[in-house]
């Protein structure tokens, strides 16, 4: 995963003498949402409720033209904002008047209304704007993926400011009218339900929602040309899947696993509850990048994660994350244990359920892999740092602490809280000590030396740590290699790309 350099916006703090006298008590908002992880990343003194995204594209110059609409509350007495955004901007309103606006820092619009705005007020804000996404760098990289017949934003931890304005983190969710005009012939894929479709003088616009909370960077769009199949799942969820035609020799792996996607689903409610969305599928376009995410509703998978042939670990991975990641969001990105620790133990319980070796098993065999002097035992997944955010350990290691929580409480009171912690904070954010109470209240058992033991120490739990685990303290060679490891492991690998 991308990670990039910190530039804190810079205060501009001669723009205060700009503000009327009678607004003399308001401030700007800050230019970070307060992640220690990234500064610069989200916004404070307000929030967003809804995206309303009305796009243009051309694929054959990677124009981007749009007019996004933001309707938000202030949270503070605000005489200026900031919203995260690297395009081209021509103009901004703020309650249809125009506001002054600049830029600063690494991608911070500073926008000043006309008139300030008062704490408890909602606000509507209207940015225009121009650009080719490809060629707008922010400290040095692009997150957009242009392709030979469109472009991709898919990226974590952030990858709107390359095609909307918004307060780019996963405490502000809001939800979203996507609507987006191709030329006829190409496609536009977005989350949710595609709610209507039309076609004018040449060109086709797709209209998306998603009516539930997302955040940010689970918000996706995806332009070029592609087969897409339709479906309902058992319970009446719409399914879309799309797939680029020039998959090549990956075109069977990837529809003969996101074809499964209604069947995971189904699967995963059996284990995490209802499924929280309006709608389900998943989208393979023609990128050149590995990895797969779980942007909302609708995950974006690389080609190269069918390389090897058909991978449901993947897909059990990616929407997993629907409810452990998407639903429940990190309240900051040290809780990405949250997300990526259960996303992948959700690859063991499927591997147990295929019967092609239990979570016990994967466990053992996952303990075997690093000897205790491999540096991998020193990155904690409960707290490991932007550089090591995306890092083996946060998934592997953070499977591991979820089968210590098993063996300690039991299966009945473990799926309790599988199921019962997504309801807990549905379309929410939490914090890993949110989780550990959590399982400390279900179970009635003091767990904090556990989570200790497998998240914030930095070194390899000793072999009285991995006996209370459950785990065999047995080398790799004297373990049965479970027949879903190469799997699991491809389906991880293209993660940490
Ligand atoms: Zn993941």
């Amino acid at each position: 995963m991308h990670r990039r350099l910190i530039v804190p916006g810079v205060l501009a703090a001669s723009l205060l003498l700009t503000v009327p006298a009678s607004a003399a008590d308001h401030s700007p908002g800050s230019a970070g949402i307060g992640d220690p992880y990234y500064p610069a990343s989200g916004n404070g003194g307000y929030d967003v409720s809804h995206y309303d995204l009305r796009l243009a594209y051309q694929p054959g110059s990677d124009l981007l033209e749009g007019t996004a609409t933001l309707i938000a509350a202030a949270e503070q007495d605000l005489s200026r904002f900031n919203l995260d955004f690297g395009l081209k901007v021509s103009e901004v309103r703020v309650n249809g008047k125009k506001a002054r606006f600049e830029t600063s820092g690494s991608h911070e619009l500073e926008v000043t209304p006309a008139a300030p705005l008062a704490k408890g007020s909602p606000f509507t804000v209207v940015v225009r704007y121009a650009d080719k996404p490809s060629e707008v760098k922010i400290d040095g990289y692009t997150a957009w993926a242009r392709t030979p017949d469109g472009g991709i934003a898919a990226q974590e931890p952030e990858s709107a400011a390359w095609w909307y304005p918004s307060n780019d983190h996963p405490l502000d969710k809001a939800t979203y009218d996507v609507s987006v005009s191709v030329p006829d012939g190409t496609q536009a894929i977005s989350n949710g339900v595609l709610t209507s479709q039309s076609s004018q003088l040449g060109r086709t616009r797709f209209n998306w929602r998603s009516d539930k909370p997302q955040a940010t960077y689970l918000t996706t769009l995806a332009i070029g040309k592609f087969d897409i199949t339709r479906d309902t799942t058992a319970d009446g969820l719409p399914i879309v899947n799309a797939y680029s035609k020039d998959l090549g020799a990956n075109a069977g792996a990837a529809r003969a696993s996101v074809e499964r996607t209604g069947e995971v689903a189904e699967w995963l409610s059996d284990q995490f509850g209802p499924y929280p969305f309006n709608a389900v599928g998943g989208y393979v376009p023609n990128v050149t990048s590995g990895f797969a995410l779980e942007t909302q509703t609708r995950p974006f998978y690389s080609p190269k994660q069918f390389a090897k042939g058909a991978n449901t670990s993947v897909v059990v991975h990616e929407l997993a994350h629907q409810w452990y990641g998407d639903s429940v969001s990190v309240n900051g990105w040290k809780d990405i244990w949250l997300n990526e620790g259960f996303a992948s133990y959700a690859e063991w319980l499927w591997s147990e359920k295929e019967g092609e070796g239990t979570a016990r098993e994967l466990a053992d065999y996952t303990y075997a892999q690093y000897p205790a002097d491999d540096p991998f035992w020193t990155v904690r997944p409960g707290d490991p740092g932007p550089d090591n955010q995306f890092d083996a350990a946060v998934y592997d290691r953070g499977a591991l602490a979820i089968q210590a929580l098993r063996e300690k409480v039991g299966d009945d009171d473990f799926f309790a809280i599988l199921k019962g912690w997504p309801a807990a904070h549905a379309y929410g954010n939490a914090k890993i000590a949110d989780f550990v109470n959590y399982a400390e209240k279900i179970s009635g058992e003091p767990l904090s030396q556990l989570f200790d033991t497998w998240l914030y120490q930095p070194s390899k739990p000793d072999a009285a740590g991995a006996r209370s685990a459950g785990i065999s303290t047995r080398g790799a060679s004297e373990l049965p290699r479970p027949k879903s490891w190469t799997k699991i492991r491809a389906a991880h690998a293209g993660h940490r790309d």
